[in-house]
């Protein structure tokens, strides 16, 4: 099974591809993350993708695309992956349907968690993440059970550099000019599916397994 999350900066898609890969035993494969580790580690891909970063621009496709296919082309991807904050504009949309049909492979799923940008700019601003394991907090609605510490993994948790005010506002731009036309595209394709992230996240989850089957 191939999942593609598609919602704003902040709509809840780590969350629920956390939860997902739980359930359905597959890798949750997050662009954002391997860029957040790579700067944690001093790399020089780090480096380069967190000039864009803190901007709240994408990083150039030549390198996201390289390390997503080299990600699911791993072992543990064979049986499926929930992709989450890739594709994020339609040519890498395409540059990832021409490499699956190339195995004789598509996507199965593109679920749109639709969040409005009220709700959206309170959720990036509480957020807390785990840089060790991706795990994600928020300081009111999922606290840690420790202040500041990874419940999962005990490392400190950090509010990310572009979740700062002044780059959240960038982000949501970026979101509606580039990613946006993501959820026609797969919309045309027969597999998206709109979820309302409003709503209690284990209530979200339950309504995307529902879609899963
Ligand atoms: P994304 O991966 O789409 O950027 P996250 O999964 O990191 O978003 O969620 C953004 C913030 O909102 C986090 O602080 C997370 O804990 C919180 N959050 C996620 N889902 C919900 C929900 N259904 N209700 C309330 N807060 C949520
Ligand atoms: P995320 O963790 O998904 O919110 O991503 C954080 C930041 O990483 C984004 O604002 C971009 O700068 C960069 N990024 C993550 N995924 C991609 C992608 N698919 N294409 C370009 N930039 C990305």
């Amino acid at each position: 099974m191939k999942i593609i999350m598609l919602g704003a900066p902040g709509a809840g898609k780590g969350t629920q591809a956390e939860m997902l890969a739980e359930k359905y035993d597959i890798p949750h494969v997050s662009t954002g993350d391997i860029f957040r580790m790579n700067i944690k580690n001093g790399t020089e891909l780090g480096m380069e993708a967190k000039t864009y970063m803190d901007k709240g621009l994408l990083v150039p496709d030549e390198l996201t695309v390289r390390i997503l296919l080299d990600r699911v082309a791993k072992d543990d991807c064979k049986k499926g992956y929930i992709l989450d904050g890739f594709p994020r504009n339609i040519p890498q949309a395409n540059v990832l349907e021409e490499a699956l049909s190339k195995l004789g492979d598509k996507i199965d799923y593109a679920i749109n968690v639709e969040v409005p940008d009220e709700n959206i700019i309170r959720r990036m601003g509480g957020r807390r993440a785990c840089v060790a394991c991706g795990a994600t907090y928020h300081i009111e609605n999922v606290p840690p059970k420790k202040e500041g510490i990874c419940d999962k993994c005990g490392q400190e948790l950090i509010l990310r550099d572009d979740d700062k005010p002044e780059t959240v506002g960038n982000r949501l731009q970026v979101y509606k000019d580039q990613t946006q036309p993501l959820i026609d595209f797969y919309s045309t394709k027969g597999v998206l599916h709109n979820v309302d992230g409003t709503k209690d996240m284990k209530e979200v989850f339950e309504t995307i397994v529902a879609i899963l089957g």
